[in-house]
């Protein structure tokens, strides 16, 4: 059977207040493919996770989304969650007094909703927290803590991943933070990428550093610059970029 299609890019065009941003982005992921975006700051990498989350703020001008076949850009930023579509970060940033846990139970009780599926009481929830965190090797600290309230880059970054587990999105958005993550940051992404890699899902992990495609193998390879892809290849492509920086393939194509 071939791969289904999760995400049609078509010749999106988008911008902020009349300025443009993305200028005729493409792609298609298919089932079980993990994705890297590469490109400079500013190529517009975050407008892109920013629009297929349906943030607000953002004017699509031209081109299409299509998610599952449904066009993306017509459902309510709660409705691409409850049909598998995850944005790191796209949750509140903080919720004092909110349990984290308590917070996932609910949002992945909704999604469960959704397919048909009974919802989870809090006696088999926890029973797959601790079983998600034992695939990850998580410490179950993170589980006392308000969502996002005070965490470090890695922290977060920790409780993110934690978070696809649980929800095992068809679509995972990863986008990195524009400051930086450390080593232990960037192996913790990349392993938990690794290990929820499924047929039946896909990633799409956004970064500007070549070092987190150390640890991830990704199916495809995508260099964007000025709001489109520029080249896309295999891992190799990566390397290449690397090994010769990006002046060098922005000259070449
Ligand atoms: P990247 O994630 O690849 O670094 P961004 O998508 O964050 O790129 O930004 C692409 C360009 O769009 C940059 O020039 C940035 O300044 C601009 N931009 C992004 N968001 C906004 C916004 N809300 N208002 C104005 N300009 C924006
Ligand atoms: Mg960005």
């Amino acid at each position: 059977m071939s791969k289904q299609p999760i995400l049609e890019i078509n010749n999106l065009h988008a911008g902020v207040e009349n300025k443009p941003i993305l200028k005729g982005f493409s792609l298609t992921i298919n089932e079980g493919e993990v994705h890297a975006l590469m490109g400079l700051n500013g190529s517009g990498k975050s407008t892109l996770a920013a629009i297929l989350t349906g943030r607000d703020g953002y004017d699509v001008t031209a081109g299409t989304v299509k998610y599952l076949g449904q066009d993306l850009l017509e459902l309510d930023p709660e409705v691409r969650a409850r049909e598998g579509l995850f944005l790191a970060f796209q949750y509140p940033v903080e919720i004092p007094g909110v349990n984290s846990t308590y917070f996932l139970k609910a949002a992945l009780n909704e999604v469960r909703k959704h397919k048909g599926l009974p919802e989870l009481d809090a006696i088999e929830f926890l029973a797959l927290v601790k079983e998600r965190m034992k695939l990850l090797e998580l410490k179950d600290d993170l589980l006392k803590r308000s969502v996002n309230e005070g965490f470090s880059g890695g922290e977060k970054k920790r409780a993110e991943i934690f978070q696809m587990a649980v929800l095992e999105p068809r679509l995972a958005i990863l986008d990195e933070t524009d400051s930086g993550l450390d080593i232990d940051a960037l192996k913790i992404v990349s392993e938990g990428v690794n290990k929820l890699k499924r047929p039946d899902s896909a990633q799409l992990v956004i970064t500007h550093y070549q070092r987190l495609l150390n640890f991830i193998i990704p199916d495809f390879v995508h260099v964007m610059a000025d709001g489109r892809i520029l080249k896309s290849g295999d891992k190799e492509l990566a390397l290449e970029l690397e090994a010769k920086g990006y002046d060098w393939l922005i000259k070449h194509t």
